[in-house]
């Protein structure tokens, strides 16, 4: 039996009463069929409505809808009371209630996710109309997750490459206009395909009989007309706002990524207060602060690039002490330098340095980082094989070549087994 449509009829219908027609089991949980039903099952790129069934206020959590061979599924669960409370904020009752074919029940949708629902899908409907009119884009890929919404925009034969920047801001303008205009949003029912293409479409159709048409304004400037068989407002004006976050191109076509009505809202919120707390630390207004942040860029360059000629006098300066010290007193193994107000890429800059002048075997010891870093001439002495072959037994970690390698320990025994170790 084809279940009854009530949001169809009435989109704004949040409760009703209806009658079980079938119970069946699966995966645990009840399929609960009804001969009439206000929730929406999952469909055309929009996600079903949730909510709860009861009986005498005891509740069953509503899961998840589907269409099945013209019925409406609702998969449910007995509802578990929060806090002590059940839905109505006052009876604790959860499920149990009997369900059983023959009997009614009160169906109840969460209204916030279907009008958030709504919203979006009505969004989409009018930007893709909006691509279309402006620039002959076609919709072709709908997705609207949890976190994110897409459309996907195919521009062949139009003339245009892809969807510009400039582009996808002037359909989020004209988009915008349409809902401001607070146009009328039309559902009209056609029995077959010659009748539905009466309507400015902007799609063919896929299919040739019970085709839905959805036409957001008149049919002589539409901002939208398509099939579908979504949950709509009945203006445009209640989609609130949209905005485009991103476009990218996807499959020889452009993804755009978007918002509508409180979502778009809530994340302007968001964004907004993150752009002030910059703002804010850069002292600047929101209409300066790139200004801001670009002087402040300057500055941290300059910065950057003095400390790059102070470093390089400090690599001269240090090199030229230990070239002294290992001409002053050579030896036949390594002779060790420990620092500790020097990062290891510091020691590893400076004892590069110092290898272009002297042939000497040493080591720059980075003891807070417990890191080792050798240096030889490569000919009598092998540091990538003293690393390999006494310093990973030992538990470091690092490698290098016969003139240089560089090995970290995790603590302070492992170093100086290992400096004992190379000392010999
Ligand atoms: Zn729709």
């Amino acid at each position: 039996m084809k279940t009854i449509r009530l949001y169809q009829k009435d989109v704004y219908l949040k409760s009703c009463t209806a009658n079980i027609v079938s119970i069946s089991e699966y995966g645990g949980k009840k399929i609960v069929v009804l001969d009439k039903t206000i929730f929406f099952p999952t469909g055309g790129g929009q996600s079903c409505d949730l909510g709860t069934i009861s009986i005498d206020n005891q509740y069953w959590d509503v899961v998840d809808v589907y269409e099945y061979n013209d019925e409406i599924c609702h998969l449910v669960e007995p509802h578990i009371p929060v806090d002590g409370k059940g839905i109505d904020g006052e009876h604790a009752d959860g499920g149990g209630a009997n369900l059983e074919p023959g009997i009614e029940v009160t169906l109840a949708i969460d209204w916030s996710r279907r009008f958030d629902n709504m919203q979006r899908h009505c969004g989409e409907h009018i930007m893709s109309g909006m691509f279309f009119r402006e620039y002959g884009g076609v919709n072709r890929g709908f997705h609207m997750g949890d976190d994110y919404m897409t459309i996907d925009i195919d521009l062949s034969g139009t003339g245009y490459d892809r969807v510009t920047w400039d582009m996808a801001k002037h359909v989020e303008f004209c988009t915008n206009v349409a809902i401001w205009e607070n146009l009328p949003v039309v559902t009209t029912h056609y029995g077959t395909r010659s009748e539905a293409e009466k309507e400015p479409l902007r799609k063919a159709l896929a299919i040739d009989k019970d085709i839905t048409i959805v036409r957001i304004g008149s049919a002589e400037n539409p901002s939208d007309a398509v099939a579908c068989c979504g949950t709509h407002p009945a203006t445009s004006g209640q989609v609130g706002m949209v905005k485009i976050y991103k476009v990218e191109p996807n499959k020889g076509m452009t993804r755009i990524y978007l918002e509508a009505g409180q979502r778009a809202f809530k994340r302007y919120q968001e964004e907004f207060d993150v752009l002030s707390s910059i703002s804010d630390k850069l002292s600047s207004g929101t209409n300066d602060l790139l200004d801001k942040y670009a002087a402040k860029e300057d500055k941290i360059q300059q910065s950057k690039d003095k400390l790059y000629n102070m470093e390089k006098k400090l690599l001269n300066l240090e090199s030229q002490s230990i070239i002294r010290s290992l001409t002053a007193s050579p030896s036949g193994g390594f002779t060790s330098f420990t620092y500790s107000d020097y990062d290891a890429d510091f020691l590893q800059s400076l004892g590069k340095l110092i290898s272009k002048t002297c042939s000497a075997a040493f080591v720059l010891i980075q003891p807070e980082l417990l890191t080792c870093i050798m240096f030889s001439d490569g000919k009598s002495i092998d540091c990538g094989k003293i690393v390999k072959e006494q310093g990973l037994p030992l538990g470091g970690k690092g490698g290098g070549g016969k003139n240089f390698a560089r090995i970290t320990f995790s603590n302070l025994d492992q170093m100086n087994a290992f400096k004992n170790a190379y000392d010999q």
